[in-house]
């Protein structure tokens, strides 16, 4: 895989050619690296399901580089659509829209929607300004794995896999967008992340959390978001996630669960705790949320034999990341 860190015209040329012969080329966003492809070729977009190994069933969100390319592949069918748009269109939030037919099936996993995204990141939209094919991208990530955040961390999944990388640095928010229907004339909030419940509330006076968002969702379940399925955002090691919102309680949870090599993956005040290893995470949602899926594989390079991982409060960018975590933890959840 070759890392291109500059957009020079050179380079944007190179990363034209590889979409236009339908491979793929990672790219930084302001939320996690995308895996992307030209959203118009099915053979493209089935080398994304192919090399993530991600289900089939599991649709594609569309990247574009402006809010007037939106009425090219979806139908705005309503002002509440119109008004998400308007106020967060570029940035982290994805509208699931009625698609049009140019989008092929592959994309959206036969759905009759199709989720639209446009990023805010400086480089993101030079690359989908220059190259004008609308990008269907999911993370840059083995499916089930914590989300690409950084260079190294997708090339060592990649390496042999993509041919090029654009370098953009760390991703700045580190958690995907937030997924967002109209139901019933009700933004409805499919997958949490940076764009908050409360941000919508602000805007258009309602918003809906799906109840799949902290839940385990059986397979035969009919979901909004398929997404939520899956075994999602998890390292190698054993994960345990625990939350109190009373130190004291947290700590004797940590203490009965711990075992001979536990990493803590948490905040200052649980440093002094004695284990096989302390990772601070940070200590605010924003630091937590960048910095997650990247020390998530760093624990794996312990070989710990658990990691204990402290929970947050369900609220803000907090729902967003005990969403994240619940998965990690394959559902392995304590509160106390
Ligand atoms: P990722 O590509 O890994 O960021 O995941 C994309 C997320 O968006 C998944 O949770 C998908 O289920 C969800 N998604 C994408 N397109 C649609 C759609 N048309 N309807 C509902 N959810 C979607
Ligand atoms: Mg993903």
């Amino acid at each position: 895989m070759q890392v291109i860190d500059k957009l020079t015209k050179e380079n944007l040329d190179i990363v034209k050619e590889e979409i236009k012969n339908n491979n793929l080329v990672i790219f930084p966003t302001e939320t996690v690296y995308g895996i992307g492809a030209n959203a118009l070729s099915s053979l493209a977009v089935s080398k994304i399901f192919e090399v993530k190994t991600r289900a089939r069933n599991n649709p594609l969100i569309v990247h574009l580089k402006d809010k007037k390319e939106i009425e090219k592949y979806a139908i705005i069918e309503n002002e509440i659509e119109k008004k998400l748009i308007d106020t967060f269109m570029p940035g982290p939030l994805t509208l699931i829209l009625k698609k049009k037919e140019i989008i092929p099936d592959v994309v959206t996993a036969n759905l009759d929607t199709v989720g639209i995204r446009i990023p805010s990141n400086p480089i993101a939209h030079e690359f989908l300004d220059y190259i004008d094919y609308p990008i269907a991208a999911p993370s840059a990530n083995i499916s089930s794995r914590p989300s690409g955040t950084k260079v190294e961390d997708i090339k060592m999944e990649f390496d042999n896999l993509v041919n090029y990388i654009i370098d953009g640095g760390e991703s700045k928010i580190g958690l995907e967008s937030t997924v967002v229907k109209v139901i019933n004339e009700v933004p409805t909030i499919l997958r949490p992340g940076y764009v908050t419940k409360e941000d919508i509330i602000k805007t258009i006076g309602v918003c809906e959390v799906s109840p799949h968002v902290l839940k385990e969702v059986d397979k035969n379940t009919k979901v909004e978001s398929p997404g939520m399925l899956y075994k999602h955002y998890a390292p190698k090691t054993k994960c345990l996630l625990l939350y109190s919102n009373n130190i004291d309680k947290l700590k004797e949870l940590i203490e009965k669960n711990k075992t001979e090599k536990t990493i803590i993956l948490g905040s200052k005040k649980l440093e002094k705790i004695s284990c096989y290893k302390f990772i601070n995470y940070g200590d605010t949602l924003e630091e937590i949320s960048h910095n997650l899926f990247s020390l998530l594989r760093k624990c794996d390079t312990y070989y710990a034999d658990l990691i204990i991982i402290e929970g947050v409060k369900k609220e803000g960018l907090g729902l967003a990341i005990m969403n994240r975590l619940i998965r990690t933890s394959s559902f392995n959840y304590q509160e106390l």
